[in-house]
């Protein structure tokens, strides 16, 4: 028989890495509450209509990422690609919407990619979205949340930020015309994915990877030139109001972000520590999009960063992470001192709810029992046994300081005991 595994480019992810997993949400949810957002919970799968006419059918992944499939009545559903649809689709659904609303999730993403580092197929995204302010004072707001996120998560000094403006649908579509005349000049210097682009998606040409297609693009007319007066303004409002914070950036004129929605200030975190897969966190503004799902005029902006980029930067920086360790093995011989034990260790766990206390289960020898005991770390071991149980007491073993330092403690004093060894 076949074994049966994971699906490629999607990954378990095990008790030995979910701590930093934990401690990098612990913070974005701390950090986000602390500037007045609230967490949204949406659905995993949503129809299909909502990807297409949102993310744009020209970009790659409605083109060739979506995991789409018809469920048992023949409704083509798609499992969620990104998050900002969905996101919108219930802002406008719920009517949560006539007034500034901060918003963020997180949760998996699917896109059939070409699995490799920092690139899966079911991945992990925190996304951040505000709504209802046109203004260029929540593009930093929100830049600089992420600054504070990458400080307290130690990673500051490994990334930067870039950040650009692509200005509004009317200055683009006109810029888009002049690009694709210059690049049409030329189209023999393209490669294959540019040259289909300039049919679709001109746009994206700006940030490809290939070598003559950049060297070409030195010459192409540039974005900047063609923004509106108030795409400009803003743009250069955003970049007083970072320097007023100490936020560093650099302005990336060939930044332009795969997906169709955006207009105005767009934004991307780099990391040179990951290879090709470098970029931790991207997003913009997308004044359009709610009116495009049905809903009023509302502006809007967010960004979404990919948690297992962000883990393995942490990795790669050794930065250190909290984790529970046990602190307290508890071991119990004969099935009177079993009972004993499991009552004493609830107790304990109520008076001291921060303490991780694990209970030997399945029975054995003392020798064994305290073998398992000193292979799960702990500092301290409780010990019953028949003796403890009719003198009503328990042995306590300290494992790793005390060298081996052990002493019989009357059951009503065992919370002090425990108490006066791992501090208040
Ligand atoms: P890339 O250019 O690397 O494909 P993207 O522009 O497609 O990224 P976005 O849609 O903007 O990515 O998603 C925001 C973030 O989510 C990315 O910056 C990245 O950190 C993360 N991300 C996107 N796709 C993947 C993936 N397949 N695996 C892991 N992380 C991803
Ligand atoms: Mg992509």
């Amino acid at each position: 028989m076949s074994k049966l595994t994971a699906i490629r480019g999607m990954n378990d992810i095990l008790p030995e890495e979910t701590p930093c997993w934990q401690h990098l949400e612990r913070t974005v949810s701390h950090v986000l509450a602390s500037y007045g957002y609230g967490e949204i919970r949406l659905p995993l799968v949503e129809k299909t209509a909502l990807f297409k006419r949102s993310i744009g059918e020209v970009t790659d992944i409605v083109e060739k990422e979506m995991y789409t499939f018809n469920d048992r009545n023949e409704d083509s559903m798609t499992l969620r690609p990104e998050g900002t649809a969905g996101c919108v689709r219930a802002a406008i659904q719920q009517g949560l919407l006539s007034t500034t609303c901060r918003l963020w999730y997180t949760g998996p993403m699917f896109r059939y990619e070409r699995p490799q580092k920092g690139r899966q197929r079911q991945f992990h995204q925190i996304g951040v979205e505000s709504f209802g302010v046109p203004t260029p004072d929540m593009d930093a707001e929100l830049i600089i949340i992420c600054a504070r996120l990458w400080r307290e998560l130690g990673i500051a000094d490994s990334v930067r930020l870039e950040i650009n403006s692509i200005g509004s649908t009317e200055s683009r579509a006109i810029y888009r015309a002049a690009l694709v005349a210059y690049l049409e000049k030329n189209v023999s210097a393209l490669d294959e994915d540019s040259k289909r682009r300039l049919k679709t998606n001109p746009l994206r040409i700006l940030d490809s990877k290939n070598a003559d297609t950049q060297t070409l693009l030195e010459g192409a007319p540039s974005l900047s030139d063609y923004l509106d007066q108030e795409s400009e303004a803003d743009f250069h409002r955003l970049q007083q109001l970072l320097n007023e914070v100490g936020v560093k950036f650099v302005v990336n004129e060939r930044l332009v972000r795969g997906l169709d929605y955006y207009n105005k200030t767009v934004f991307e975190w780099v990391t040179d520590q990951l290879g090709a897969q470098g970029t931790v966190c991207a997003g913009g503004r997308y004044d359009g999009l709610v009116e495009q799902l049905g809903g009023k005029a509302v502006s809007a902006v967010g960004f979404a960063m990919g948690i297992e980029r962000l883990v393995l930067l942490m990795k790669e920086l050794d930065v250190v992470i909290p984790r529970a360790a046990v602190d307290i093995y508890v071991v119990a011989a004969g099935e009177k001192a079993e009972c004993v034990a499991l009552a004493a260790t609830e107790r304990l766990r109520s008076a001291l709810s921060d303490l991780c206390i694990v209970l030997h289960a399945g029975a054995g020898s003392f020798k064994s029992q305290m073998k398992r005991a000193d292979k799960s770390g702990a500092r301290v071991a409780l010990i019953w046994g028949e003796n403890e149980v009719a003198a009503q007491s328990a042995i306590v073993k300290q494992l790793r300081d005390g060298k081996g330092e052990q002493s019989a403690i009357p059951i009503a004093e065992l919370e002090k005991t425990v108490r006066s060894i791992f501090g208040p």
